[in-house]
């Protein structure tokens, strides 16, 4: 058997060597070198009958040429990114006349209400927070709820503790109308932030944000449901980035040929609501059909869902239906449970995932004064701060009750330890 296919493979490169000699004699020479030492390119196991096949085709055309020019395309290198994200900051009238206190009525002083996670936030690459309402500067008075604008010390205090993607699209956005809108966007165009949800007009709302870390690119959708009933000025050229369906689907279409991975912010669901709506349902299955990879979702005030999704093509989709309050001083205990999301962005083999997603449940904490703001992570509340929180007042706030908002919620595959049933 072994010298039968001997005698033959000799035969044949007998009869390879002759034709190419014959075409050596040919003018097309130069153009035919390369289809006789692509073979090599494929490695050993290459079948000899690949060789006959390409006799007379030209070189570096369409298909076979084209792969054989190219065989050695280098992948990417593996790489990752660690992302963040956290849900609604927040600026009530508290929580701004507690941060004036600790400033010593002189100024405000915001960074240590934080102090319990400032690890997390600094701990990684890419860190984003929904920003609640504006920051339009001292000319709008400072206000809390319902038409919010809040100290740019706020800002500044996001920005010291590592957040670098700032979105603003949400239902407080125009709460100081367009001029209180735009004057908090030239105030985060003074720091080193990507800030999502701020479109200048139609041109700009398409100019996809992109954030490149560790040479992966990351597209930023933002949207959300409304405004309030608030509204731009008349004639105003700029954009407010509502859930709609045309603008969803055309921009991600827009941000996976710009970058490598598509994470969209958006504001939606109701308020309370620990399961989401129809109309979140409807706009996922959008998203996930478009091949978002993450959805961070805001605004309902408490804790819902984290799932996974998958596209007619197989392509996964983690979806974070709300991640609940990052900082306020709402009433009830459900509104004091919030969670960062953590999550790595994998590329391995020139293929990216989503790697590690973890939710880190957090607590907001404000004394019976509704002073002493401090978000916790859960694991680190105190059981006697539980015991002295202003929310008593409203109902039960116990360590079990505040558990049971996340775990009655969550699934214990994107929980801590401790938290695993
Ligand atoms: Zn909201």
């Amino acid at each position: 058997m072994q010298k039968s296919f001997m005698r033959k493979y000799a035969a044949f490169l007998a009869l390879l060597l002759i034709s190419v000699m014959a075409i050596s004699c040919d003018a097309s020479v130069q153009m035919l070198t390369p289809s006789v030492t692509a073979p090599n390119l494929y490695g050993e196991t290459q079948p000899p009958a690949e060789i006959e096949t390409a006799e007379g085709e030209v070189p570096g055309d369409a298909d076979g040429g084209a792969a054989a020019a190219q065989p050695e395309k280098q992948l990417p290198p593996d790489t990752k990114v660690s992302f963040l994200a956290c849900g609604d900051n927040i600026i009530h009238s508290n929580v701004y006349e507690d941060a004036l206190t600790r400033g010593g009525g002189t100024e405000y002083q915001f960074i240590h209400m934080y102090d319990d996670v400032a690890d997390l936030i600094s701990g990684v690459d890419l860190a984003y927070v929904n920003q609640e309402g504006p920051m339009g500067g001292e000319k709008y008075g400072y206000s809390g709820y319902p038409t919010f604008n809040g100290p740019q010390e706020m800002g500044d205090a996001l920005v010291d503790l590592g957040f670098n993607i700032v979105n603003i699209a949400n239902n407080h956005m125009l709460d100081k109308w367009e001029s209180g809108f735009l004057d908090t966007v030239a105030y985060w165009k003074t720091k080193d932030v990507t800030l999502i949800g701020a479109y200048l007009d139609k041109e700009d709302y398409d100019d996809i944000r992109v954030v490149e870390k560790n040479g992966i690119k990351i597209a930023l959708l933002s949207y959300t449901y409304g405004t309030n009933g608030m509204v731009l000025s008349k004639g105003s050229s700029t954009v407010i980035p509502l859930i709609v369906e045309e603008d969803i689907r055309r921009q991600c279409g827009i941000a996976r040929d710009k970058a490598d991975f598509v994470i969209c912010s958006i504001h939606w669901g109701n308020e309370d609501w620990f399961k989401p709506s129809a109309h979140q349902l409807d706009f996922k299955d959008i998203m996930v059909e478009c091949g978002v990879d993450v959805i961070v979702g805001t605004h309902p005030h408490v804790l819902q869902p984290i799932v996974w999704e998958e596209n007619s093509e197989g392509h996964k989709t983690l979806v974070i239906y709300s991640l609940g309050n990052f900082i306020s001083t709402m009433l009830y205990a459900r509104n004091m449970v919030g969670g960062i999301i953590t999550f790595d962005i994998v590329r391995k083999d020139g293929v990216i995932t989503v790697e590690n997603p973890l939710l880190h449940p957090i607590v907001c904490y404000y004394n019976r004064s509704r002073r002493g703001l401090q978000v916790y992570k859960m694991e680190n509340f105190p059981a006697e701060l539980a015991a002295s929180h202003g929310s008593q007042k409203y109902g039960a706030f116990d360590i079990n009750t505040l558990k049971r908002f996340v775990t009655d919620t969550i699934d214990s595959a994107f929980l801590p330890d401790y938290l695993k049933s």
